[in-house]
């Protein structure tokens, strides 16, 4: 058996490969950025064409880091931003238009078409998702009705649809020359158009949305011997898992029994707990979702609290206002003062997600008094990820009928040290960061390696997880309330603005 298993992450922000050893420890990183393209407010976009460029330049920067040959390498799973869609053509492999992302808001005037016909829920049950601009359905519509020429070949079979694992593998496979069209249930749960319980495309939602059946690819589980690379970059290796980004931080997590959950807190912020086989719909705003399945065993589904703008706020901080000039800046600046000072920022530049799901709110920053200075608006920052993540756990209480008796965390923002301390105040819960933080690619290796035999089963993983630092709530219980309220003012200042 070779010695290694590498994970491919195609992300929002960047792409990355890891190798990492059977103890789950990083042997070798490659990573890249590509360009956010923002051609309009509210419109997001990637190049597909970049993102392939980068997989493969640094899948070959993390062999040449540690002197890699692709035979140390047992096999390759391949992790992604969710719900991003690409249609591109089969034959020239030529993406028909830019990648339209998982944040981009454009289809915001089908979501309340849709939804003035048969509500924001009517294609809840099937789906477990409510209309919205974040799922690929409405995105793949959208570029069916706005780029000429691709319903045609769409429906001929000739132009293809796929997120970020399946236009990879397509590629990683041989592309143009008889790539593979595959993707996992867990990244076709976001789609739109899978149905939940029968695992396969639904063709109700196909004519709903009028979306031709011969544009999709096969759906398959999460981790199974799906073919193996053509490409040079990682010749003959198999790819052997393939999870959506928060499914595979969930599995990196070992989050494997029922009640269990982990927050991610990357651009965006998503929380997800395992519920099992039981297939559970919420009444409070979440999503139902396959958390994965591996090989032929049964299929584990999961509620998830999305959360669309975390760590991108505190980007827009240093981009676009200039207030800081790192990530890391908020940190220094925040503080420097002991709280808010009263202020609240709501960012909600995409709308806002779970638990609300209001394609129509904006961003705001409510409660300013001239005592409010930069460094309270850096800790409104950070805050305003926590306030988040509190909406999402007390509708997954809810909806679960379980508490959370502590949170699993890991993604960039958990370096943030007054922010996991905020977090842990808020919840009331301990906040517990494990010494692994690359969650999300280790999930993807462990889908490939159990499908190899790298490693034999979940106990082998669980071993390979260990605390880096616990976070025990401090705050007195009057405080939290107070804070709380503020943001929940905030909140409503945010709805009712244009699409
Ligand atoms: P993704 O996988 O979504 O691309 P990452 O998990 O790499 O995201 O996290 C990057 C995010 O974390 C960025 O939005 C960045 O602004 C934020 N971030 C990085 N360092 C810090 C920090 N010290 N404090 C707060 N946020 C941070």
């Amino acid at each position: 058996m070779p010695t290694y298993i590498a994970a491919i992450d195609q992300g929002t922000t960047s792409t990355r490969c890891i190798v990492f050893d059977r103890q789950g420890n990083i042997v070798s990183i490659g990573q890249k950025e590509h360009s956010q393209i923002y051609p309009q407010p509210g419109w997001v976009e990637h190049d597909p064409e970049e993102i392939w460029r980068n997989t493969q330049e640094v899948i070959a920067r993390a062999r040449i880091n540690a002197q890699l040959q692709a035979s140390d390498i047992a096999a390759v799973g391949i992790t992604n931003q969710r719900e991003t869609t690409v249609v591109w053509n089969r034959k020239t492999g030529k993406p028909y238009y830019n990648a339209l992302v998982w944040q981009d808001t454009r289809t915001g005037d089908l979501v309340a078409s849709y939804s003035e016909e048969a509500g924001q829920d009517r294609f809840r049950t099937a789906t477990g998702l409510p209309m919205a601009t974040y799922f690929s359905s409405l995105k793949i519509k959208w570029i069916l009705d706005h780029v000429p020429s691709v319903r045609e070949d769409a429906e001929r079979g000739l132009a293809l649809f796929g997120n970020m694992d399946t236009f990879l593998i397509w590629h990683l496979t041989g592309g143009i020359y008889n790539g593979q069209h595959i993707t996992d249930v867990t990244n076709a749960s976001r789609t739109q158009l899978m149905n939940l319980e029968t695992l396969e495309w639904d063709d109700a939602l196909l004519e709903a949305f009028d979306i031709p059946r011969a544009m999709l690819p096969q759906i398959r589980s999460s981790s199974e011997v799906y073919g193996t690379v053509t490409s040079e970059v990682l010749p003959g290796v198999p790819i052997a898992g393939i999870l959506g980004d928060q499914q595979a931080a969930l599995v990196g997590q070992t989050c494997f029994e029922p009640g269990q959950a982990k927050n991610t807190y990357g651009t965006g912020c998503f929380l997800l707990m395992n519920t099992g086989t039981e297939l559970r719909h919420s009444t409070c705003g979440l999503l139902t979702t396959v958390a994965y399945r591996f090989g032929d065993q049964p299929v584990h589904y999961a509620l998830e609290g999305s959360v669309a703008i975390a760590g991108a706020l505190v980007q827009w901080l240093r981009d676009n206002l200039g207030l800081i000039s790192t990530s890391a800046e908020v940190d220094t600046l925040a503080r420097t003062v002991a709280d808010n000072g009263g202020a609240y920022f709501v960012p909600a530049f995409s709308g806002l997600y779970a638990p609300y799901w209001k394609a129509d709110a904006r961003g705001v920053i409510a409660g300013l008094t001239r005592f409010v200075t930069k460094a309270h608006l850096a800790r409104a920052v950070l805050e305003a990820t926590a306030y988040q993540t509190l909406d999402v756990v007390q509708a997954m209480e809810k909806d679960a009928s379980i508490e959370l008796s502590s949170l699993r965390v890991d993604g960039g923002m958990t370096v943030n040290e007054l922010l996991m301390q905020f977090q842990a105040d808020m919840l009331g819960v301990p906040v517990i960061r494990p010494k692994m933080t690359e969650t999300t690619a280790l999930g993807a290796a462990y889908a490939a390696g159990l499908a190899v035999g790298y490693w034999s089963n979940f106990d082998d993983l669980r071993q390979n997880w260990g605390v880096d630092r616990t976070f025990e709530p401090q705050m007195a219980e009057a405080d939290q309330q107070r804070f709380y309220r503020g943001w929940q003012k905030a909140v409503e200042r945010s709805f009712g603005w244009e699409n």
